[in-house]
């Protein structure tokens, strides 16, 4: 039924039809860790131990795949699971090639991990497709897209870079989770494979950690990444698999407040003096609004902002925020602030200057009154 509906219908309810056992409309929690077979082993209803795969998690599999066009998904423990159980079915010497801006866990894998297997993983702007044609002219197996990125909002054209990718034979991946599939969908721009973070919007109350892995086919390398899963045990746990299907249920209503709570902050504080910019791909004057304005429904909940007065404004701000929590994460009811350059590690990327915000879905005026008072007297 899925093909025909919009993603809002989607996602009320594929994966979430009423229990055939029983009629509930909520779908039951499979705990059970292993499954009656016969004495040779023979399957009763396709399942055999909870690693390998479960109902609760099927039922999100099919979820995430009719949200982002796929053929087939696999779900894993957290999004970094998800991430290193992608990265793990490279060949070892491949070359992969990652946004210059993306979220820290991608870089810290690529920088401590990966060349322990001779993967070699460089930076680049992926907004500039003359320089990631020339990366890619030196070899490339796996080109990794992050739009708009994590923290600095920067867009990159996934229609343009997955014809890029392919023409080097390259496998093309896209981290969605700060679009979600409700704003865009990188199977249909031509991406092989969609990453998520279902830890964020798709759980979206802050209390359930998770990932997955979307393929346009149900190809060699779906089913090597499933496989893997299934040997290695990175496995979502059937109460989070529930939890992040309920999520499912509200994440077109989320995602719409998410926006438009978003758009109205990011113009409060592109207004306001103490700010010399605000990353929101929906602003006219954000470098790739053009290119998220074809490629995206709308502009999400995430922005960044950079403060004039440095570091030292960007930490008296985030301390006096009171509705928004200052904490890492995204994607919740609640609104949070970060200082990215404090969490990141000892090389941290983000500028001094830089806060993220996730914005969440308390009434906007009681937003923007708190962002006011904290930018009040912050230089
Ligand atoms: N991708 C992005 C864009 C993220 O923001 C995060 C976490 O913040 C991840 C991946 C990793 O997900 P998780 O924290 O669920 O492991």
């Amino acid at each position: 039924m899925a093909s025909e509906l919009r993603p809002e219908t989607v996602s009320v309810h594929v994966g979430n039809e009423a229990d055939p056992a029983t009629g509930a409309v909520a779908p039951p929690i499979h705990l059970a860790t292993t499954f009656r077979h016969g004495p040779a082993g023979e399957r009763v209803a396709g399942y055999e131990y909870q690693r390998e795969g479960n109902p609760t998690n099927d039922r999100l599999r099919e979820a995430l795949a009719a949200l982002e066009g796929g053929a087939t998904a696999s779900t894993f423990a957290s999004g970094m699971a998800a991430i290193s159980g992608l990265l793990e079915c490279l060949p070892n010497g491949a070359r992969v090639l990652i946004p210059d801006d993306c979220y820290t866990g991608l870089r810290m894998v690529c920088a401590e991990f990966l060349p322990e297997r001779g993967i070699e993983a460089v930076m680049i702007d992926m907004a500039d497709l003359d320089a990631v044609r020339a990366a890619c002219a030196k070899g490339v197996d796996l080109l990794w897209i992050e739009t708009p990125s994590n923290p600095k909002m920067k867009v990159c054209d996934i229609a343009a870079l997955a014809e890029i990718g392919h023409a080097h034979e390259a496998i093309v991946v896209a981290d969605n989770t700060f679009a979600t599939p409700l704003l865009q969908r990188p199977l249909a721009l031509g991406a092989d494979v969609v990453m998520h973070s279902t830890t964020k919007y798709f759980g979206g109350h802050s209390d359930v950690l998770g990932g997955a892995l979307v393929f346009a086919k149900d190809d060699a390398l779906a089913q090597k990444v499933a496989h893997r899963l299934h040997v290695t045990g990175a496995t979502l746990a059937p109460f989070s698999a529930w939890l992040i299907l309920r999520g499912c249920r509200s994440l077109g209503a989320r995602m719409a407040m998410h926006c438009a709570n978003a758009r109205a902050v990011a113009d409060f504080l592109a207004a306001h003096p103490a700010i010399e910019r605000v990353n929101y791909p929906g602003l006219a004057s954000h470098a790739g609004h053009g290119v998220a304005a074809k490629q995206m429904r709308d502009f999400g909940g995430m922005l960044s902002i950079e403060l004039r007065g440095g570091r030292e404004a960007a930490l008296a701000m985030a301390g006096k925020l009171r509705v928004f929590t200052n904490a890492t994460s995204l994607g919740g009811c609640e609104s949070l602030v970060e200082h990215r350059a404090s969490v990141e590690g000892p090389n941290p990327r983000s500028p001094q200057n830089l806060l993220r915000m996730s914005v969440g879905l308390e009434h906007v005026d009681d937003l923007i009154a708190d962002l006011r008072q904290a930018l009040d007297g912050v230089g």
